[in-house]
């Protein structure tokens, strides 16, 4: 049998470890008694993106997207540790509430350690890609008449008197897991950015991402922090407005979430960084959407988009400076909520199946080469 890692650094090739687990063993909860579990998450790229740059107003741009992950959000990166801890505490069973993202990931982890994901859905709430994952990789469903806010109130009673691990992202291990991104940033740029932005729903990720940098710092990895910019939908901005939203409303349905379950450390890593939460219109949104797609090629879902739209208001608003370096996470892939990209029009004619027809069609020059 050959040995892959020889084989590579034969060549001059170094693999990596894959998987955040293995990759970040000594910044985690990981100890002898915790099982190995990986779908290969993380390691997502960090692509220099100048054009969409010159449109946000900045001369240096980065996007790291995270819906390059095994299930195609960030969830991914949290979802491991949470599962691999409940697995090692003895639960046979784990639960989350879920806009969407986090019940495919939960799905897919429970899946790959050989337990039960349960999880408790706002009926009518969640893009339907989502669901239909979830429900491939095996998990029970359970539709609840209300919306995301009240699903977590059921989960965390629930898992609270019966013997089920509750996997949102409350659970400390969650966000332990999702401060890999911000280690994976600075291993890649050498230091951490001048400014990140993000989408920010139930606040698990801010928190995370301001967790890990603090930590890279304390460590001496890196020098600085990153001033932290959370985008929030104008119809569910709780977090700008300073109180809960009892009916929020946004197309984005990843941060359609009116009362953050981790509002204390979401607050803390936007005033401790000297950063903010910005509101942002569903125009806004799928306006930051659309260019993300055009000008990088980088096809996000849209609530993923709300951390370069806010971003993009900073700068117009004149609260960060256009020399800034700076990162936004997309925190989610296009496919996974696509009733907001263009769609072909059914209604239009087809052409006849002829090269003379489509070359028309496109008033196409003649070859000259
Ligand atoms: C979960 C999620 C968010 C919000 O993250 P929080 O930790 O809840 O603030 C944003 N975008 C996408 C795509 C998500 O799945």
């Amino acid at each position: 049998m050959t040995d892959p890692q020889a084989h590579a650094a034969h060549r001059g090739i170094t693999v990596n470890a894959r998987g955040v687990l293995a990759r970040y063993a000594s910044f985690l909860p990981v100890t002898s008694a915790t099982p190995p579990l990986s779908l290969q998450e993380g390691d997502t790229p960090l692509i220099s993106t100048p054009r969409l740059a010159a449109w946000v107003g900045v001369s240096e741009l980065f996007v790291k997207f995270e819906g390059m992950n095994p299930t195609g959000s960030f969830k991914d990166r949290g979802m491991v540790v949470a599962v691999a801890k409940a697995v090692e505490s003895g639960a046979r069973t784990i639960m989350c509430a879920s806009t969407g993202n986090t019940a495919a990931s939960a799905a897919a982890y429970a899946a790959r350690a050989g337990i039960t994901a349960v999880v408790l859905l706002p009926r009518g709430k969640v893009a339907g890609a989502k669901v239909s994952q979830a429900l491939a990789y095996g998990a029970r469903a359970i539709a609840l008449d209300t919306g995301f806010d009240a699903a977590l109130d059921v989960a965390r009673g629930l898992t609270a008197r019966y013997a089920v691990e509750l996997v949102n992202s409350v659970n400390p291990h969650r966000i332990a897991g999702q401060a890999t991104a911000a280690y994976e940033i600075c291993d890649v740029l050498g230091h951490a950015p001048d400014v990140l932005a993000l989408p920010v729903g139930n606040g698990g990720n801010i928190s995370a991402y301001w967790a890990g940098f603090r930590r890279y710092r304390d460590a001496g990895y890196t020098a600085s922090l990153p001033i932290i910019i959370g985008g929030q939908a104008a119809g569910a901005a709780p977090l700008v407005l300073g109180h809960p939203v009892d009916a929020p409303d946004t197309i984005a349905s990843a941060i359609r979430i009116g009362r953050p379950a981790s509002w204390d450390s979401a607050v803390a890593a936007a005033g401790e960084s000297h950063g903010e939460f910005r509101a942002v219109t569903d125009a806004e949104i799928l306006e930051a959407y659309r260019e993300l797609s055009r000008r990088e090629g980088i096809f996000c879902e849209p609530s993923s988009a709300a951390g370069v739209a806010a971003l993009r208001a900073s700068v117009a608003a004149g609260r960060t400076p256009g020399d800034a370096e700076c990162v936004c996470i997309c925190t989610g892939h296009g496919l996974k909520d696509a009733q907001f990209a263009p769609a072909l029009d059914d209604h239009a004619a087809p052409l006849p199946a002829t090269v003379e027809a489509v070359a028309a069609a496109l008033s196409l020059p003649p070859r000259q080469w």
